[in-house]
């Protein structure tokens, strides 16, 4: 379950499979369902939408107890994202790994897909296992391959959303441009105020920095 079943006879298909199931994909899809799953209540039809988003088609009918279990799991992974340093994500899962997931094995889901890693017990596993043990594999594999944190929360105080961090390169610290720009025109503010008056024209224009040099 959980993954489209494919005719493997031709290669374009199997390399649109890997695409899409690939590690980075599959922490990026972690991340953007703990985000929609950090509401109270968070809305079904909304996290079906992610996760169509990312690759899944078929019927999404999520039940209110099965959204619950992946809030559940969700709330488990946010540890993994608060990680400052690798020591710290490595720790947070394998608290997981020891914990809320079966040992390695390898499926091909009877044939419908690629051989792939999974840490369910089951194929046919429940969705707020699923999340969080597919979760655990990608994310594992990116503190293997990154010796770093796989992910960081939003710098920004108004917002907790996670994101995948870049892996090379200056790290973004915010989880999209809305959060940069804010917190941007915040520090301008608090400058200015500090400075007094005349201290905004001395100041860098906001925005002199493009913004996606600043996420
Ligand atoms: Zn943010």
């Amino acid at each position: 379950m959980r993954y489209i079943p494919q005719v493997l006879s031709h290669r374009s298909d199997r390399d649109d499979w890997s695409t899409r199931h690939s590690v980075l994909a599959t922490a990026r899809r972690t991340a953007a369902l703990v985000n929609v799953l950090a509401e109270d209540l968070p809305d079904p039809a909304a996290v079906a939408e992610v996760l169509r988003d990312h690759g899944e088609t078929g019927p999404l009918d999520l039940t209110a107890d099965e959204v619950a279990a992946m809030r559940a799991a969700a709330a488990m992974l946010r540890p993994v994202f608060a990680a400052e340093h690798a020591d710290e994500a490595a720790a947070a899962l394998n608290h997981l790994l020891r914990e809320h997931t079966g040992p390695l094995r390898l499926t091909s889901h009877a044939g419908t897909t690629p051989w792939h890693p999974h840490l369910d017990r089951d194929d046919d596993a429940p969705w707020g296992v699923w999340l969080l043990t597919s979760s655990c594999m990608a994310l594992t594999v990116l503190v293997w391959d990154r010796q770093q944190p796989p992910g960081r929360i939003c710098a920004s105080s108004a917002c907790d959303a996670v994101f995948i961090a870049r892996g090379s390169g200056p790290e973004r610290r915010y989880c999209s441009r809305r959060c940069a720009t804010r917190e941007r025109v915040a520090a301008h503010r608090r400058a200015r105020t500090a400075g007094g008056p005349g201290e905004g024209r001395r100041s860098p224009e906001v925005g002199a920095v493009p913004a996606e040099n600043q996420l």
